[in-house]
């Protein structure tokens, strides 16, 4: 099999990484937390063009699972949620 290089650390990724995939091709990223710091990152990336916010993205988890994200805002919000630990989005504060 192909060495797999995360785009977060350029370490070989284990077979429980993650593997986002774009019309440009794959990345490979080794977990979670590295999984949502580069989704994150990329989300929130000054001037990023509508064609790049937009894009569709295939998200392989190591259970096998495949989800589909039609922005990258998604995905970000999907990877922090699971590095996280929190498995959906939930209410951590009070209001003044
Ligand atoms: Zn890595």
């Amino acid at each position: 099999m192909k060495r797999r290089i995360c785009s977060y650390d350029l370490a070989a990724v284990p077979e429980d990484g993650y593997v986002v995939t774009d019309d440009g091709g794959e990345i490979y990223l080794c977990n979670a937390r590295y999984l949502c710091i580069w989704a994150v990152s990329l989300a929130t990336k000054p001037g990023l063009t509508e064609e790049l916010k937009v894009r569709r993205l295939v998200l392989k988890v190591p259970a096998g699972e495949e989800l589909v994200f039609e922005t990258i805002t998604g995905l970000a919000r999907w990877a922090s949620s699971k590095a996280l630990g929190t498995g959906r989005v939930r209410r951590d504060y009070e209001s003044a």
